[in-house]
């Protein structure tokens, strides 16, 4: 008869993770699930672009500069503090200067993505930003996403004009680079650089064919206002009446 193996008495189990290291990892997740996105929604090629979130009033982590997003585990996001000083196994991206004093200057801030997706790069490499040509450009936060000058990648000069241009705005372009947008989470920041890259494909489209009508500031201040309450259930609309439950399909679904 072969015989058992014994039984080892050491657990194999995975050490249970305190609150911290759960919210550490949890964080770091987050940074890859981003850069993943990014890939995935076609908003950045390769390793361009780059995604940090807050840890708290002092650190963020951010992605690690120049690694594939697919190959990301989270012990190679490096974790940074606002004095510069980063800890970890990988370098963080290049354009930690951006990352840093948006949070240092902007406390809602939970999460930064940048992008170098298409159409909005395409655009910004014109030096325009976009304009008010759709209501949805109030999506971040004013009647314009404006575009930052162009600086050398990764440099002071390049953060200082970015956070010029992202003044009372959550979006901006940066000119023949690419994009930044912030969110209070990176599901919110990477889904508002989608938005950005879909009103910069519109804009493109409708300047191709010819003159472009803008909306006035009186309505993206009125779109801006209608924004706060959009997709909420308590959304003010005096002609919509609720008229309780819905039984129609219990009652379809009911015996005969
Ligand atoms: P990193 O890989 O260093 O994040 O650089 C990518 C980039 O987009 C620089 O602007
Ligand atoms: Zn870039």
């Amino acid at each position: 008869m072969r015989r058992r193996k014994p039984k080892t008495t050491r657990s194999i189990r995975k050490p249970v993770r305190t609150g911290r290291a759960a919210k550490n990892g949890a964080l770091r997740a987050e940074v890859i699930a981003a850069c993943r996105g990014l890939t995935r929604l076609g908003l950045t090629y390769g390793t361009s672009g780059n995604v940090s979130v807050r840890l708290d009033a002092q650190r963020f982590f951010i992605s690690p500069s120049g690694t594939a997003y697919d190959a990301l585990t989270p012990a190679d996001v490096p974790l940074m503090d606002l004095g510069g000083r980063w800890f970890g196994r990988r370098r963080p991206s290049s354009e930690w200067r951006f990352h840093r004093d948006i949070y240092a200057s902007r406390n809602h801030v939970g999460a930064i993505v940048h992008t170098h997706s298409p159409r909005a790069t395409s655009l910004a490499c014109t030096g325009r930003g976009i304009p008010a040509f759709h209501y949805m450009v109030a999506v971040a936060g004013g009647a314009d996403i404006r575009c930052a000058p162009y600086h050398t990648f990764g440099t002071q000069g390049l953060s200082d004009a970015a956070l010029t241009a992202l003044k009372d705005r959550h979006a901006c372009l940066l000119a023949n680079h690419g994009v930044i947008a912030l969110g209070e989470d990176a599901r919110t920041a990477l889904a508002l650089a989608g938005e950005v890259e879909n009103l910069a494909a519109q804009y493109c489209a409708a300047l191709v064919l010819g003159e472009v009508r803008l909306l006035d500031e009186a309505e993206m201040r009125r779109v801006a206002e209608k924004f706060r309450t959009y997709g909420k259930p308590d959304a003010p609309d005096p002609d919509l009446l609720f008229a309780g439950p819905d039984l129609s399909h219990t009652a379809a679904r009911g015996p005969r």
